[in-house]
């Protein structure tokens, strides 16, 4: 019965917010520009950016290109800014240095090194090491009590390098919640007393991090198989009799490694969100103001390799750029304020979002909506919106304009914790998170360049978006009502 309750208000949210659809703003759409959002794309990913990690100094150029990029446009800074739109903030964070170096000893004194990031990468999080070790296989490498299960109850891990597999034991009966995450298994191999920790999967992908752990590395799955040759086992035929047996399986290896992790972890660091507002012109609306947000951050470098972070997210801190260049320099000034944020931290935790809603710059309050484009920049499967069934009038409003504007499908999840938007949400302000489906597979990976992107799905995402935000800009009256996933 409340599932049905829901559906008609869902049906009567369609119809009320189809009928309220602004016409097409001709003049600023045709303003809209793919190749201006490729441009400041290209900019955000300059080498000299290095991937625009969090309190490196490539992000601080980065920030100062955006901030250069408001000022041009004209956008004020918010009270408690200065002219350069700096929030500025402070995080510790651990670096992955130069010259890290992997190897497992095959026979006596016979070497294989493996290749940084083809083969291998040090997690964000790790110490620095220079140790050779007996290797121990302990499963999945899981600790839950809940669910029963612990890969190191018949093991010593004391002083050796803990290889594990990725992911949890797929069991139907056991849900083994979060215990699968990396960071938490290399928690648990800590506490058992290992020396180091090797997460293995399919392809290793960079992130950063704020804490510190013992040394850690994400290496490949099929180097395992190597080191089973002998008996005949493999990392599949692993996986399958623990599914089988519905018990860990760990083992002892004849073999040792040899980790080398360069890290250096720095306890303050000098970080910015970049913050700029357009400031409405309607008497009674002007005080409200509509959030546009994007993180500017990436991953940064690790070792030599630069993460530059074109799709994720150089394409969505574009989107919001040349989105204030076109209401500042081609719309008529709206009636509420729309302040536009490029986000610091967001691969550290979303930070800078937290930072943000914890020392708002303006009256939480008075706050009407939030948005967030985050991987924007390629893809033609369709424009998703995490939070869409959360806020079903909301996403309409984007059903509504792309069917309009003729785009791609939009379509529609729970709301998450995945991305800057969720500590708005968090505050009580409608919000939602858009990216594209369907884009390449760089995700977190050095390839992650801009001329993967998409022109045309840049300029879909710029006019879409600026559809939204002009309609919630200028609007008698913005009410979007929160539905609660009951299957959660
Ligand atoms: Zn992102």
């Amino acid at each position: 019965m409340k599932k049905f309750i829901v559906l008609i208000l869902f049906t009567l949210s369609v119809s009320l917010s189809a009928q309220t659809l602004l016409d097409i703003d001709e003049r600023a759409l045709q303003a809209i520009d793919g190749e201006r959002c490729l441009e400041h794309v290209q900019n955000l990913t300059d080498y000299t950016l290095e991937g625009r990690g969090t309190g490196a100094q490539g992000y601080c150029y980065a920030a100062k290109y955006v901030s250069e990029r408001f000022l041009d446009a004209g956008l004020m800074p918010p009270p408690g800014t200065d002219s350069t739109h700096y929030q500025i903030f402070y995080v510790s964070r651990n670096f992955i240095d130069q010259r890290c170096a992997f190897a497992i000893e095959y026979d006596k004194d016979h070497w294989q090194y493996f290749k940084f990031y083809d083969d291998y990468l040090p997690f964000a999080s790790s110490a620095p090491a220079h140790t050779t070790k007996p290797l121990v296989f302990a499963g999945y490498g899981i600790v839950s009590p809940d669910s029963q299960w612990n890969d190191y109850e018949r093991i010593d891990v004391t002083d050796k390098i803990v290889i594990a597999l990725d992911g949890t034991p797929q069991m139907d009966s056991l849900d083994f919640g979060r215990s699968g995450r990396s960071r938490n298994k290399v928690k648990h191999a800590e506490n058992a007393g290992a020396a180091g920790f090797i997460h293995l999967c399919q392809k290793p992908i960079g992130g950063i991090s704020t804490k510190r752990t013992i040394p850690a590395i994400a290496l490949r799955q099929c180097i395992l198989d190597s080191l089973f040759k002998t008996r005949d086992i493999t990392a599949q035929s692993i996986i399958d009799s623990i599914k089988t047996l519905k018990a860990p399986v760990a083992v002892p290896l004849a073999n040792r490694a040899q980790i080398t992790i360069n890290s250096h972890y720095v306890d303050s660091l000098q970080t910015m969100n970049v913050v700029g507002l357009l400031t409405g012109q309607d008497a009674d609306l002007k005080d409200e103001y509509i959030i546009v947000g994007a993180h500017l951050d990436h991953v940064g470098k690790l070792g030599d390799v630069i993460f530059p972070g074109a799709n994720d997210n150089a394409s969505g801190s574009a989107v919001i750029t040349h989105l204030a260049e076109v209401f500042t320099r081609h719309a008529e000034r709206p009636k509420r304020s729309i302040l536009f944020i490029a986000f610091s931290g967001e691969e550290a935790g979303l930070l800078g979002a937290e930072y943000y809603t914890d020392h708002p710059l303006l009256p939480i309050e008075k706050s009407r909506a939030m948005i967030n484009l985050d991987m924007v920049g390629a893809g033609d499967q369709g424009f998703m919106l995490v939070g869409g069934h959360s806020y079903p009038a909301f996403a309409e409003l984007y059903q509504g304009y792309a069917e309009k504007l003729g785009f791609m499908e939009v379509k529609r999840r729970w709301m998450s914790k995945n991305s800057d938007h969720w500590h708005f949400y968090d505050k009580g302000i409608p919000s939602l998170f858009m990216y594209c489906m369907g884009g390449p597979p760089t995700y977190h990976s050095p390839n992650d360049t801009y001329d993967t992107l998409d022109v045309e799905t840049l300029e879909q995402v710029a006019r879409l978006n600026y559809m939204v935000i002009h309609h919630l800009a200028n609007c008698d009256e913005i009410t979007f009502d929160y539905v609660e996933n009951e299957s959660e």
